[in-house]
């Protein structure tokens, strides 16, 4: 009985342990969205954005950012929230966007069958933080093993959605190195 107990605990540590920390949105600041829409899970694409902002490195210049992309898409944009479903800081954390049950604005054709991740930052000739980029692959498959992203899910960059120069060249070629990544979506 005893050994059961521990498998349990060890089974259940090493489902925690395959989660980034994710910064909730009342830690970084959200504002409440003004609509929801459920997406059907689990869903079959994850799509890779950059923010084509300026970067951060600690938990709070990194909020800052998220507030200002989630200002940008309601208040210039006029969508119900911000249009991620996740973003990665420099700083290494994950930062809770739209999560992993509703549907995101962020690549048209994809929203209601994807999660979109989006890199705080320009990488259009640099690459992330070795810890936002592992932050983001620890995400995705934490979606996996949750349920929420199927196991053979296609990995895609913005830009093989619609014309934008999305997630940045640097980033793109990145990503296709990554599992899963899908060239022909
Ligand atoms: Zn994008």
């Amino acid at each position: 009985m005893k050994v059961l107990i521990v498998i349990a605990a060890l089974v259940a540590y090493a489902a925690a342990q395959s989660c980034p920390n994710i910064v909730s949105r009342a830690e970084w600041g959200a504002r409440a969205p003004t609509g929801i829409t459920y997406l059907n899970l689990p869903v079959p694409f994850v799509v890779i954005h950059h923010g084509a902002s300026g970067s951060c490195s600690t938990q709070a210049g990194c909020s800052d950012i998220v507030r200002s992309y989630q200002d940008q898409h309601m208040d210039v944009n006029g969508w119900s929230d911000i249009g991620y479903n996740f973003i990665v800081g420099g700083d290494g954390n994950v930062y809770e966007g739209r999560s992993w049950d509703k549907v995101g604005a962020h690549a048209p054709g994809y929203n209601s069958q994807s999660i979109g991740i989006c890199f705080i930052g320009t990488f259009t000739s640099s690459t992330p933080a070795s810890s936002a980029i592992n932050a983001a692959q620890q995400l995705i498959a934490c979606g996996v093993g949750q349920g929420n992203v199927a196991g053979a899910y296609s990995l895609i960059g913005h830009r093989q959605a619609v014309t934008t120069e999305c997630p940045g060249d640097a980033l793109y070629a990145e990503i296709q190195g990554w599992p899963n990544w899908d060239a022909n979506p």
